[in-house]
């Protein structure tokens, strides 16, 4: 019912002919396999989309720009609006990752705003929220996570629910090596999922997929996308290599026929 996402966030990482030589190999890697039920996804820098989906276009996979102005247009240097993107033919946009929220101050409310400009121009926005490690220790965890849920979907309305995915995204566990465990990452997932369902009903919140990341690796992959909750990873580190991506793909692919050993 939900597709696995196997979404690899570049950062500031790659450059023409590093994007290139990815996109290549993922293209070549794709047209070897194809499972409709896993999606992958990669979100190089703003010069390099238009590149990345000239390469992999008419192939079963999706290009997303890490992040878009919470306005419309005009006089905003240096930003890049939805329509803008959506004119490139991009299908998503990663909004409200932790970077953004530590490095540039960005509040729930910016990130609705952002979230609200994708889906005015049909994009589908990648909603990224999570805890610090002191808030875990704090026991704040679910508080802060249904607080940035609130505060990035208030008066959202939502239609299938296919239309935004969200990423859990403990702050702790980003570039740190330290991954979640499985039981943990599906407690949070879980709650988020509730959330959702209280807020949708059912049949949305049922199709809304929600991504973890947070160290994401070849090697804990698996454990992950086996709970209920957990319908692909939002990979920072692990995605910058051809190999790891793929390998991450085929243990997706493996998670999703229900293959015994993987
Ligand atoms: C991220 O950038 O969203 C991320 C989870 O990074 P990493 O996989 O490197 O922890």
């Amino acid at each position: 019912m939900r597709k696995t996402i196997i979404a690899g966030n570049w950062k500031m990482n790659k450059d023409a002919s590093e994007t290139e030589e990815f996109c290549v190999e993922l293209g070549l890697y794709l047209g070897r396999h194809n499972e409709d039920r896993v999606l992958p996804l990669i979100a190089p820098g703003f010069p390099f989309l238009t590149r990345a989906l000239e390469i992999l276009s008419g192939l079963p996979a999706a290009v997303a720009a890490q992040d878009v102005s919470s306005h419309a247009a005009g006089a905003y240097t240096g930003e890049v609006a939805a329509d803008q993107l959506r004119s490139l033919g991009l299908s998503h946009c990663i909004v409200g990752h932790s970077e953004r929220r530590q490095y540039h101050s960005e509040t729930d409310a910016e990130i609705r705003a952002k979230l609200l400009q994708l889906k005015k121009s049909g994009l589908i926005p990648i909603v990224c929220v999570g805890e610090s490690l002191a808030q875990r220790e704090n026991g704040e965890t679910e508080q802060v996570v249904l607080a940035q849920m609130s505060g990035c979907f208030e008066q959202v309305d939502l239609e299938t629910g296919r239309e935004v995915v969200v990423a859990y995204e403990p702050v702790w566990a980003i570039g740190t090596g330290k991954t979640a465990t499985a039981e943990q990452a599906q407690e949070v997932h879980g709650i988020i999922r509730d959330w959702l369902l209280q807020r949708y009903g059912a049949d949305i919140a049922g199709r809304i997929s929600i991504l973890y990341g947070g160290s994401v690796k070849p090697g804990n992959l698996a454990e992950l996308l086996q709970q209920p909750d957990i319908d692909g990873g939002l990979i920072g580190g692990a995605s910058l290599q051809i190999a790891d991506f793929c390998a991450m793909l085929d243990t997706a692919v493996q998670v999703v026929r229900g293959d015994s050993e993987c």
